[in-house]
């Protein structure tokens, strides 16, 4: 993303800026070919409401930017027009009330920043720069979100400017549906929302990470240990393990487990990890580091200066699986084995989803998720490359029950993202909503 300069102005394609603009938008350096006929840059929320008049007059179909950081680049279409969020990013908190508004350009580092000033949290996303908009829509697989829920189950209402013009709230009692849909549609919601009114919690008092390395030749031992211990780690611990060329501490092909707690206290948080200190593995690790106290706001730009690197182009895709381990190793391997350099790399993640949610389109979860982030940099990628996270993730197909919309690569491979009956419910919704497909839909679809 290149920094917000200035005022936002309207640029068809064609004048001088339009590829800056377009291209700028993306976290992912990839340039996808597709090119919008217009680029509105939002400035305030008279703007935006002026843009989707003039896309209603002109018969232009609408793409959404906020903060950029679609893997994807899901805003990023052929013909119609673009309409980049990113200024509307403000911050306004009641500390009185527990509850914060906020623009959708607001990025997750800047608002974790200002909550912490007065011993607030919201689940915001795990990288600095990732816009709100796009993350809250999703779901928001946000800091915490396994004790604390989606992020979007602590938004409690938004103001959205619908296919007909209009400018309406939604919350739980004003225009449920709308929130309904809000609250998971990710890519394919039929609105452009202006601003999202969010429950605040209070801070956990204790922050810190524990991290273990080891050489990726003791992946089935390692991989097979973390999908038994799992189901049995304490919520409040996020459980990662990452496939990587330049392993933290060992500058070699490693899997490194990344545990973040957010506690009430060190004890507690000492307690919680201590199953990574007693484990029958730990002895073929390279190194543990002990639970270190850390803000959020550190691990968020730790993680963008290793894993995340921007400049990078990327393809990410994922899956939800609630099979057992074992008949995945080979697979594991492989993925490992053909895995291009840092800062391409694997997660698995431990998440073991509560038995029921409230009712949203966010709908489809399961015990363990991968996903793999191909990041390339350079010119010296190969077809293979290129392909990693797709290919690997088409392969394992079937033993997956579909994808998070976070981490979605619907343009090249359609796999499920939510439940039947909530997809069902959210097309009717959009044909209500938006009969002349105003706003762009999901990339791709499984028939
Ligand atoms: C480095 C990195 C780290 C990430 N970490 C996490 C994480 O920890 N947890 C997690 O859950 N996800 C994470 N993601 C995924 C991220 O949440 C999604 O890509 C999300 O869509 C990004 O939001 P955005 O506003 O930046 O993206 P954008 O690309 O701007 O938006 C994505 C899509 O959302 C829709 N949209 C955006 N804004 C609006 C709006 N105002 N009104 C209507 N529709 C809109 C559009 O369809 C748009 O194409 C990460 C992604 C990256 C690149």
């Amino acid at each position: 993303m290149t920094p917000k300069f200035g005022r936002g102005r309207t640029i068809a394609r064609g004048e001088d800026g339009f590829e800056a603009a377009l291209l700028g938008t993306s976290f992912n350096a990839h340039d996808p070919g597709r090119r919008p006929a217009l680029i509105v840059q939002a400035n305030d929320e008279a703007e935006v409401l002026a843009a989707v008049a003039q896309a209603r007059a002109a018969g232009l179909a609408i793409g959404i930017c906020s903060g950029g950081h679609s893997w994807s680049q899901n805003h990023i279409r052929d013909g119609g027009m673009l309409l980049d969020m990113s200024r509307l990013d403000s911050i306004a908190i009641d500390a009185g009330n527990s509850t914060a508004i906020i623009g959708p350009g607001c990025l997750a580092g800047d608002l974790d920043a200002a909550l912490a000033k007065q011993k607030l949290f919201f689940p915001v996303a795990h990288a600095y720069t990732v816009g709100m908009g796009g993350f809250l829509l999703q779901g928001g697989f946000g800091w915490n979100s396994r004790a604390t829920g989606m992020a979007c189950q602590s938004v409690i209402g938004i103001d959205v400017v619908l296919a007909d013009g209009s400018l309406v709230h939604a919350s739980e009692t004003e225009n449920p549906q709308l929130l309904w849909a809000a609250r998971g549609a990710g890519p394919g919601f039929f609105g452009v929302v202006v601003r999202f009114h969010l429950k605040l919690r209070p801070r956990p008092r204790y922050v810190g990470m524990k991290a273990q390395v080891f050489r990726i030749r003791h992946l089935e031992a390692v991989m097979s240990w973390a999908d038994r211990v799992g189901p049995d780690v304490a919520p409040f611990v996020e459980f990662q393990l990452v496939f990587n060329r330049k392993a933290m501490g060992i500058f070699a092909h490693g899997i490194e487990i990344l545990t973040p707690v957010l506690a009430d206290s060190h004890r507690e948080a000492r307690a919680a990890v201590a199953f990574i200190d007693n484990s029958p593995v730990r002895r073929l690790a390279s190194f543990t580091l002990p639970l270190l106290p850390l803000s959020l706001g550190m691990m968020m730009k730790a993680g963008e200066r290793t894993l995340f690197l921007p400049n990078t182009r990327w393809t990410a895709d994922s899956m939800w699986m609630n099979t057992p381990i074992d008949p995945l190793l080979p697979a594991l391997r492989r993925i490992a084995d053909t895995q291009p350099g840092a800062p391409s790399h694997a997660l698995w993640l431990n998440w073991n989803a509560p038995p029921s949610r409230p009712d949203m389109a966010f709908s489809l979860e399961a015990r363990t998720y991968l996903a793999l982030y191909g990041g390339l940099r350079g010119s010296t990628s190969t077809p293979r490359d290129e392909s990693w996270a797709t290919d690997h993730m088409r392969a394992l197909q079937a033993d997956s029950i579909g994808i998070q919309l976070a981490d979605e690569n619907l343009g090249r491979r359609p796999a499920a993202f939510m439940a039947p009956a909530n997809l069902a419910r959210l097309d009717a919704l959009r044909a209500h909503h938006d009969p002349e497909g105003r706003f762009n839909p999901y990339m791709g679809r499984v028939a």
